[in-house]
């Protein structure tokens, strides 16, 4: 790999210039940006102010880096191609996708049939068992920073916004409460220790919001909507599920298992019914 630019002692804005806003989260915002040497390449720079981040938020800003940095052989994750560190700013320079988030691609299309959620799902299964096996809980997996190829596929997409990952040091190593209200397993909720197996909870949400085009647990008060995750209390309606074959549901369920210790992981899941009836024709047309 070539010496990151960062390291040459040229600044962020001698180097690259940038345009338009991809996309913006709590600490920062994604804008397409281009490298003065290859301007038709584009980038995603995400950026950060530091007046804006307390101490952890530096700390975990710099473990997004470092796992970014961990996980660059996976075509599925993001790439982190450099990182600049100046007095006022962080850039990230990464990979810039060009289709929008996977939430808003649910919303365009109300739900997906089984082989379109089918492909999206193994995509997303063999990515979170990429970070698993490099030992990194992404701990906010959910369809806003799961990020897609292109406008014309459904289906192809990556894993981003590693804001709040974390090296997991062994069985049930992790403690900080962290992630989205409607993603988050119930071991999480409860205070418990956890690891990655938290993270297999909320590829069954994505998955049942793909297959139902609704979220499995939904209250508007909060404590109630915690109360459900923790009994793991969610439905398939007969109105929105009669269609949908078991196989599917099976693989919910058993991700959307209250006992982290009856969850499948990512590998078998991949092995699981639904996942492995592909037919030749759709696996090529990953
Ligand atoms: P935050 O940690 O602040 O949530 P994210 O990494 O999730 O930041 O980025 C915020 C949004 O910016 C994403 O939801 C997405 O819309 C957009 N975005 C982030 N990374 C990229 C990328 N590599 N290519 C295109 N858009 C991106
Ligand atoms: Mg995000």
């Amino acid at each position: 790999t070539p010496r990151p630019d960062s390291s040459s002692g040229l600044s962020f804005d001698e180097l690259y210039s940038l345009s338009e806003t991809l996309g913006s989260g709590a600490f920062s915002v994604v804008k397409r940006g281009t490298h003065t040497r290859t301007p038709t390449t584009s980038y995603a720079i995400k950026c950060v102010t530091r007046s804006k981040l307390t101490r952890e938020d530096t700390l975990a800003l710099k473990d997004e880096v470092s796992i970014l940095s961990q996980l660059r052989n996976c075509k599925h994750i993001i790439r982190l191609y450099d990182f600049f560190e100046e007095s006022k700013m962080f850039y990230l320079v990464m990979e810039c996708v060009m289709g929008g988030e996977l939430f808003d691609r649910i919303v365009e299309k109300s739900y997906y049939n089984e082989k379109e959620a089918r492909a999206t799902c193994r995509i997303l299964l063999e990515a979170i068992g990429y970070c698993h096996e490099h030992g990194v809980a992404h701990r906010d997996l959910k369809p806003e920073n799961l990020l897609l190829r292109s406008k014309e596929d459904d289906s192809s997409i990556k894993i981003a916004d590693f804001g709040f990952a974390k090296i997991v040091e062994g069985k049930g190593s992790l403690k900080t409460q962290c992630g989205t209200p409607g993603y988050v397993a119930p071991e999480i909720l409860n205070g418990k220790p956890y690891d990655e197996s938290a993270d297999m909870w909320s590829v069954g949400v994505i998955l049942y919001i793909l297959l139902g085009g609704y979220p499995p647990f939904i209250e508007d008060d909060q404590r109630r909507l915690f109360r459900k995750i923790r009994k793991g209390q969610y439905e398939f309606h007969e109105e929105y599920w009669g269609s949908v074959s078991e196989d599917a549901k099976n693989l919910i369920s058993n991700l959307l298992c209250v006992n982290a210790e009856n969850r499948l992981t990512a590998s078998e899941a991949l092995q699981s019914n639904w996942i492995s009836a592909a037919t030749d024709a759709e696996l090529g047309a990953i």
